[in-house]
């Protein structure tokens, strides 16, 4: 039987954060970001970890409040019989199927934890590298094509690396077209987020001659086979997300020779024992990495630099800094060191300071272990 005050030592709390612009992908439009942060409370350590999953299962089959009750009911509880060892609850968590963000924001809070408990970043509990970050940006679908061409060229003008464009049908070959002719020599790549099938084979090759860093996973959300299938048809380099789950999968994909690149979210993969597995795998066979991005607040954004340092992750990054998101995040703000890189932080854990009053101010609801 778990003690109240027990209790109390992790909990979730649901934030909600205006965004400054609207984000549209293939699935609609977001105009403000709830979040689930995660607080852990050993002696007088606090660990932080963020949830990625969004109101409506459009990008996964998670949501916010399918990750509220995971976590009440079974992943906060295991944690605590863990005693928030971050290796325990890796491990044994995996015996819960699915639920992968749910149990990836507590993982990241009880790796902040350790960190932050033995004085170490994450970056050098998980072996990385890197000190600073290639910076991308990836921009949703807008109204027109004249305010998509505009946006282009303001982050560019920024630093940053690479522009990564959201694609769905009926925005795609037009719109490119006019990209590359205002833009011939940005980096570019496409994101559809899986808004493509089987019978637009012939339309996603003719997307080649726009030179295209990448293609991020045009077909279904849980596809590798077909995936390979196009991967022979088309000469733009597939990177795939969302059908990425486990670092079994990542084997699995890379045997079925599915993808050229690898596009890597801690919250997709349940944790950071996968993502670890990933990397070592992904390192062993050369497979470029770059870290993806769920609008994430300064909390998951400061896990995912720390992530973003493993060998692997040799490409820019969808980590852009804070001012293209929001007007006051929860964490100060990431910006540029030098144009078109973040630095990763230095100090214990996720080695930000978390703005506990803003927390508070920003909380619509707080849940705890049941
Ligand atoms: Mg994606």
């Amino acid at each position: 039987m778990l003690l109240q005050t027990d209790k109390k030592k992790i909990e979730g709390i649901i934030i909600s954060l205006p965004l400054v612009h609207p984000f549209k992908t293939s699935f609609g439009e977001e105009w403000e970001k709830k979040a689930i942060i995660i607080r852990v409370k050993k002696g007088d350590f606090v660990g932080w970890g963020e949830v990625v999953a969004s109101q409506y299962p459009l990008y996964n089959e998670e949501t916010i409040s399918s990750a509220v009750s995971a976590l009440k009911e079974f992943i906060f509880p295991l944690a605590m019989e863990c005693d928030f060892k971050p290796e325990c609850f890796d491990r044994e968590v995996s015996i819960f199927k699915g639920n992968r963000m749910a149990k990836a924001g507590v993982s990241l809070a009880l790796w902040d934890l350790k960190g932050k408990m033995e004085g170490k970043s994450l970056s050098s509990l998980y072996g990385g590298r890197r000190k600073r970050i290639p910076a991308g940006v990836s921009i949703g679908i807008q109204k027109t094509v004249d305010s998509l061409l505009k946006r282009i060229s303001s982050f560019w003008e920024e630093g940053y690396l690479r522009i990564k464009l959201k694609i769905a049908p009926g925005w795609e070959v037009q719109v490119l077209e006019k990209v590359r002719e205002t833009f011939p020599h940005v980096p570019i790549g496409v994101d559809a987020n899986s808004a493509f099938t089987l019978d637009d084979f012939d339309l996603l090759a003719s997307l080649d001659k726009f030179d295209l860093l990448f293609m991020e996973q045009p077909l279904y959300n849980d596809d590798l086979y077909f995936h390979s299938r196009l991967k022979k048809k088309i000469k733009s380099p597939i990177a795939l997300d969302e059908s990425i789950t486990s670092a079994r999968k990542l084997e699995e994909a890379f045997l079925m020779d599915s993808f050229s690149v690898i596009n890597i979210k801690v919250g997709r993969m349940g944790g950071v024992r996968e993502v670890l597995r990933a990397a070592s795998f992904g390192k062993k066979h050369g497979i470029p990495f770059f870290c993806g991005g769920m609008l994430e607040t300064g909390i998951g954004r400061a896990h995912n630099l720390h992530i973003a340092s493993l060998p692997p992750f040799v490409l820019p990054a969808d980590i852009s800094q804070t001012s293209r998101y929001y007007s006051e995040d929860i964490t100060p703000e990431f910006k540029f060191s030098s144009p078109g890189y973040i630095n990763v932080p230095r100090g214990d854990g996720i080695g930000v300071e978390v703005f506990e009053d803003r927390v508070e101010k920003k909380s619509i609801l707080r849940f705890f272990p049941e």
